[in-house]
């Protein structure tokens, strides 16, 4: 092993990773491990924060053990995060005072009701860039403020801090010096100007929530502290952190207006660049912060999509009709087509562009020749579908056609599913040499800050594509196929609403 490295962290929904990239942006070595989910009720769901950061510590050793790496090597260590997962801990021991609420969790859905009756629901859009849903962190730091035993007094008292996880990880590597946050997690939190770029009084008054509470917003490419010299062995920088797609925008090298990926995991997510003044949304997209080095603020137009790949682990735990994941593929491939199937995997509602709590998932157009080739092959589509939706809405949104897609995420390795997207788009769908465009973003949001690339031109060397998805179905089968997804969506609409 030769030469210095960046250690990423990347704190995910369901596990911690840890990879070391060198300065051509290959992943070196890669530690993962899964942590516990906790569904105390139904619709809520939390983490443990003393697991995330035991977990997180433990796949840092593993990345350094397995390449043999000594912690001297370690020029900086970046972040990147689930976002809106938020918790609380005592600003004096660092010992969590809550559980974490993740992003998923629906127990404040009640309380953006409420907001939205009161008439509430325009302002903060103008705000924050988002839509007013139990997704973000802010109804949930509300929701601990109000049910946590003792938390409000020692909240007032300045003796609580209140993060998302990237301040809550940091705090720990830092070894409690750093309360601090990146503005790609602030603008999750529905607390956050986008326009000013700093906490909002009237939000933070709305949800009650007091400011002392709240991180530091500093840059997402800046020395935050460095680490004791017990976590790995000497004191390092923690020099970065973004949001995880934020992160992979970055790590895709989108460093200008236009330029977009598109995230498949548990979700898909949609990021557009669009400069250097926010972009509001007419058609049901979020504005909000991307990563970026220097004076200027970047933003994003953002479609989140609840469920894609969750949709084939769906399939494979629930079901049980696959074994693995990417045995979806080879099973998609034994039908030419569903045979007018549609799946709307709408689990937990859906998100962008439709924000519909209540939609609920459906599979459409079932007949007795239905097999499970074709609900497998209607699934992996919907895939595709849900991204054309947020796709055309950013480009409506931004005014710009997009000429190429780039991809990036677990289930872009299937080639079905990629060859369907540029088919049911029309355009070329690229996927890159390195598909962990997330832990690589981080990475580079800390290099940078402590000079291990010179610039973005450095950066934006290293990508290169792996593989290239060409469009070839004729137009009029794809816009009758779109046509029958769209009507689809109709009929899951509204499901579970009272
Ligand atoms: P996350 O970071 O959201 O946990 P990943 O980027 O690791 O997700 O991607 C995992 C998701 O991708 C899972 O939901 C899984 O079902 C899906 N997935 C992984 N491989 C494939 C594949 N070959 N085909 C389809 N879906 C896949």
């Amino acid at each position: 092993m030769s030469g210095p490295v960046i250690l990423a962290l990347d704190q995910g929904t369901t596990s911690c990773r840890a990879i070391c990239f060198d300065r051509q942006g290959r992943a070196l070595t890669v530690a993962q491990q899964e942590f516990a989910q906790h569904y105390p009720r139904p619709g809520w769901v939390e983490h443990d924060p003393q697991e995330i950061w035991e977990t997180q510590v433990a796949v840092a050793r593993e990345a350094l053990r397995r390449g043999a790496i000594p912690a001297a090597s370690v020029a900086a260590i970046g972040i990147t995060n689930q976002r809106e997962t938020v918790l609380f801990w005592d600003r004096r021991t660092g010992q969590p005072l809550t559980r974490a609420i993740v992003w998923q969790c629906r127990r404040t859905a009640e309380m953006c009701e409420r907001l939205k009756v009161a008439g509430h629901e325009a302002a903060i859009r103008g705000k924050t860039g988002l839509v007013l849903d139990a997704y973000f962190s802010g109804t949930k730091v509300a929701w601990f403020l109000e049910h946590t035993p003792g938390l409000r007094e020692k909240a007032r008292r300045g003796e609580a801090c209140a993060g998302t996880i990237d301040s809550w990880l940091i705090f720990k590597l830092t070894g409690g010096k750093a309360h601090v946050t990146d503005p790609t997690n602030a603008s999750r939190t529905m607390l956050f100007n986008l326009h000013t770029r700093r906490w909002d009084d009237d939000l933070l008054a709305l949800l009650e929530v007091p400011r002392q509470v709240l991180p530091e917003v500093r840059p997402s490419s800046q020395v935050y502290g460095r680490t004791p010299r017990d976590f790995l062995g000497a004191e390092i920088p923690v020099a970065g952190a973004a949001g995880d797609q934020q992160a992979a925008l970055f790590g895709q090298a989108c460093f200008g207006p236009g330029h977009a990926k598109n995230t498949y995991g548990t979700g898909s997510f949609l990021l557009v660049h669009t400069g250097e003044k926010p972009a509001p949304s007419s058609r049901g997209l979020l504005t909000t912060m991307a990563a970026t080095v220097g004076e200027s603020p970047a933003y994003a137009l953002e479609g989140s999509i609840f469920i894609t790949g969750a949709a084939i682990q769906w399939l494979r735990d629930g079901l049980k009709l696959i074994e693995e994941s990417a045995d979806s593929e080879s099973y998609a491939a034994t039908v030419p087509d569903t045979g007018g199937v549609y799946f709307v995997p709408a689990f937990v509602g859906l998100g962008a562009p439709h924000w519909d709590p209540y939609a609920r998932g459906a599979i459409l157009g079932l007949t007795r020749g239905t097999t499970r080739a074709h609900i497998i092959r209607a699934a992996l589509e919907a895939i595709a579908y849900q991204s054309r939706e947020v796709v055309e809405a950013a480009e409506e949104d931004a005014g710009i056609r997009m000429a190429e897609l780039k991809v990036d995420g677990g289930a872009v390795r299937n080639n079905f599913l990629m060859q369907f997207q540029a088919d049911i788009l029309d355009r070329p769908v690229i996927r890159p040499r390195v598909t962990e465009t997330t832990a690589l973003g981080a990475a580079y949001l800390a290099g940078l800050a402590v000079g291990y690339w010179a610039g973005l031109e450095e950066i934006g060397q290293n990508w290169g594509a792996e593989r290239r998805f060409e469009p070839r179905m004729a137009a009029e089968e794809r816009e009758a196929l779109y046509a029958g997804w769209r009507r689809a969506v109709t009929r899951a609409a509204g499901w579970a609403n009272p």
